[in-house]
């Protein structure tokens, strides 16, 4: 009988349990993958709770966003940015407002926080990423700067802390979804023959080195298939971002760059794929909408609705595959030797993030960008960072180099 009890009084916590409120912080709130982020929470407010949401600058976006959904936090990185937005808040909000780095690192970190989205793009987001990390949170990574920089530090921090490392670039979530759980980590003792990358090619693929030479960051920024934050555009249009995603892949699956491959996909529906030996082949296929992987993410290992619509293969009748270009886009192969070297990608990342803002101010042309990132990866010293200052330092010289670099080629140039 009291056996009988106490079975149904674990039932009942555990019912409890299943449908407690996830507390969660989202990073990077104003942004692409922020809004979108923020749209499925929305959907689900009887699973998801917002508790902070976070911007850098942009006090009428984060205004809105607080005014619309009204979380426990919002912190703007910039101290200045949220003494604005605080005076802009009516004084009946239930909203706190604070400022700063640290105040980012504490939200990543607090004991009542269960999933953390890591949406701040570039190498500004690793310290509250990493901060997640070592807090053992449910984390959903979509700052693929902070993993690809940080590597082995990252990784060591996510195991340490216990954290449970949720990839939300669509890609690598696609491949998440196509290896089994029980062989995560260790895709090749579970038959994993290769891993094939896709891409989508970016908006001036099919063209020659020598056409890239006088495009715009407008240009750059009109994504065939996906709308997102302008860096990330850039590093599509020039093939960046698929050295990123290839470091990233080898960080999280726990393999080389010789046991994947890049395949471009010019429709963006397939999001990658999985070769196994006995030659099977899976893949994670869907509308090219971010809203799949962020609701995959924060429902794993279940299944929610995501507001994206149902794909239509009849509509779109045909899917496309080639090689890519590494002549006119040579971004991914400094990208695929530059793993390769310690330290490497931190300093192909640093060399890039300085590059592309160059780019988008009109200081740098478009086929600069891989010329600062070669000079920059010969001239740092190749270390493998042992912790994050080791991270910070390197990133440090990595920027000063490439930025010097801009501006002797600005001189060289007139500019663009
Ligand atoms: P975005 O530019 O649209 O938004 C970036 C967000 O980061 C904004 O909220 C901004 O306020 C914040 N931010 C910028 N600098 C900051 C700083 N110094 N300190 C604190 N916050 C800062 O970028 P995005 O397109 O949403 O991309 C975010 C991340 O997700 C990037 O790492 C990107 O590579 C990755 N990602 C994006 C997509 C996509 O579809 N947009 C897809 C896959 C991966
Ligand atoms: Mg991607």
């Amino acid at each position: 009988m009291a056996c009988a009890l106490r079975r149904l009084f674990l039932r009942w916590v555990y019912s409890l349990r299943a449908t407690e409120v996830k507390q969660v912080v989202v990073l990077g709130a104003t942004g692409s993958i922020g809004l979108s982020t923020l749209d499925v929470l929305n959907r689900h407010t009887d699973r998801f709770n917002l508790h902070t949401i976070t911007a850098n600058r942009s006090v009428e976006k984060m205004l809105e966003l607080v005014l619309a959904y009204e979380p426990q936090q919002a912190i703007m990185a910039c101290p200045d940015a949220a003494e604005e937005l605080a005076s802009r808040l009516p004084v009946e909000s239930p909203t706190r407002v604070l400022g700063g780095e640290q105040a980012l690192i504490d939200a990543a970190s607090a004991s009542d926080v269960d999933v953390v989205m890591a949406a701040i793009v570039g190498f500004a987001g690793l310290r509250p990423t990493l901060a997640a990390a070592e807090h053992g949170k449910r984390l959903l990574l979509a700052n693929k700067e902070a993993l690809v920089s940080a590597g082995g530090v990252f990784m060591e921090a996510a195991r340490a802390g216990g954290a449970t490392l949720l990839p939300i670039d669509s890609e690598h979530n696609a491949m998440f979804q196509c290896i089994p759980a029980n062989s995560r980590g260790r895709p090749y003792t579970a038959g994993v023959e290769k891993i094939l990358l896709t891409a989508s090619g970016g908006p001036f693929r099919g063209r020659s080195r020598s056409e890239l030479a006088g495009v715009t960051p407008e240009q750059a920024c009109a994504h065939p298939n996906w709308s997102m934050g302008r860096k990330i555009s850039v590093d599509s249009a020039t093939l960046l971002n698929k050295g990123l995603e290839l470091a990233e892949a080898c960080w999280l699956f726990d393999c080389t760059p010789d046991d994947i491959d890049v395949v471009v996909h010019p429709q963006s529906i397939i999001h990658s794929l999985v070769r196994y030996d006995d030659g099977s082949v899976l893949a994670q296929l869907g509308n090219p909408d971010m809203r799949t992987p962020i609701a995959y993410g924060l429902s794993w290992p279940e299944r929610i609705d995501a507001g994206v619509s149902p794909l239509d293969l009849i509509s779109l009748a045909q899917l496309d595959f080639e090689a890519p270009d590494l002549d006119a886009f040579p971004c991914l192969r400094l990208a695929q030797e530059a793993i390769t070297q310690p330290g490497g990608m931190c300093v192909l990342n640093a060399a890039n993030e300085i590059a592309v803002a160059a780019f988008l101010e009109g200081q740098l042309t478009f086929t600069g960008i891989d010329k600062v990132i070669a000079h920059t990866l010969e001239k740092v010293p190749s270390v493998e960072p042992e912790n994050l200052e080791g991270v910070e330092a390197l990133d440090g010289r990595a920027r000063v180099c490439a930025q010097e670099r801009v501006e002797q080629l600005e001189r060289d140039t007139g500019g663009v």
